[in-house]
């Protein structure tokens, strides 16, 4: 059957919990089974007539790429964090993507699924390379990875009492590499799986060079560029909670079912969303907004169907009509 496509157009974001399930253990065969569990519930979207292109994180995925490093040292060739996360990308894409085309398959829907290893360009001068922001790869004693530091030149940093981690910076991203050929695709009906784990980060050398840097980008931010760029309508980002709130886990908690942009970020900078969490979500949906998007959905698979029907999650808009 060839579907409908009812002319919207959405970034849909997912988060680590539709790939990786909280409270079980990492395998392969569960990793499948939850993307496939998300899937279905995307579908949902695919049958009301989306376009759409998927982006997805990789913290789990990539912190075990790079615990492979660590562990074949010496026997296998040294892999650097950019190829770590187009690894990854392949990898997740390839799940996300069969699982997907197995979904439209059995419901007889008539879209493809493709999956494009993403680079980002990033600035060279932004001076967010100068903070060591992000956390990646696993946790270790601190004489463990003192040492690790020293041999690898690693910036190390204590990850709230839990242990000590590498940590690295995460540039701003500017632009999707092939955010041409993603449009192309996703207005033809084809959905895109890009920018997972936020794409690679590059920057562009003596004009016209890319070289790839260091440093992961945040995939919501990434996820708010790519939705620009391809003209969505929408960006969908979910996670593994319903809403956003302020005072998130106090007592006067309140959560959030629709606020403009210029609200968000009065809460933003009022601390009300952690940098490491809900933070880039929310500056994630500010700037698409900016840029022109109409609407941002952030609530859990489990509810996407009911929020985008404005019964669910929290949305962010310019003006509240
Ligand atoms: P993802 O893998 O989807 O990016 P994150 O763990 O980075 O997920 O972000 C989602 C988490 O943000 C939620 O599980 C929640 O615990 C946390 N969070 C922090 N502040 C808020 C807030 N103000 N409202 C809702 N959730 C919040
Ligand atoms: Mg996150």
């Amino acid at each position: 059957m060839k579907p409908k496509l009812n002319g919207k157009t959405a970034v849909v974001a997912l988060g680590g919990n539709a790939i990786s399930p909280k409270g079980q253990e990492d395998s392969i065969a569960n990793q499948f089974r939850r993307t496939r569990e998300s899937l279905r519930e995307i579908m949902k979207l695919i049958k009301v007539g989306y376009r759409m292109a998927i982006t997805h994180g990789n913290g789990p995925q990539v912190g075990n790429a790079l615990l492979r490093v660590e562990l074949a040292r010496g026997k296998a060739p040294i892999l650097p964090l950019g190829i770590c996360v187009a690894d990854t990308e392949g990898g997740m894409g390839y799940m996300i993507e069969q699982s997907l085309q197995n979904g439209l398959k059995s419901a007889a829907i008539d879209r493809e699924v493709v999956t494009i290893v993403t680079q980002v360009v990033v600035d060279p001068g932004d001076p967010l390379f100068d903070k060591y922001t992000k956390f990646v790869g696993q946790f270790y004693s601190e004489e463990e990875i003192k040492n690790l530091a020293k041999k690898n030149g690693w910036k190390v940093k204590e990850d709230s009492g839990r242990g000590w981690r590498r940590v690295v910076p995460s540039p701003k991203p500017l632009h999707i590499v092939n955010a041409n050929a993603i449009k192309k695709l996703v207005d033809d009906g084809t959905v895109v799986i890009a920018a997972g784990g936020g794409g690679v980060p590059v920057y562009i050398e003596n004009g016209n060079i890319f070289e790839g840097v260091d440093a992961v980008i945040d995939k919501d931010l990434a996820s708010a560029v790519l939705a620009k760029e391809i003209g969505a309508e929408e960006l969908i980002i979910l996670t593994d909670i319903d809403q956003v709130a302020l005072n998130y886990g106090k007592p006067e908690q309140k959560w959030l079912d629709c606020v403009t942009a210029d609200q968000a970020h009065e809460y933003l900078h009022q601390e009300h969303f952690p940098y490491g969490s809900m933070g880039p979500k929310v500056k994630a949906a500010i700037n698409f907004i900016e840029w022109g998007g109409k609407k941002v959905i952030i609530t859990s698979i489990e509810k996407v169907e009911e929020a985008i029907q404005g019964r669910a999650g929290t949305t962010i808009v310019r003006s509240l009509q």
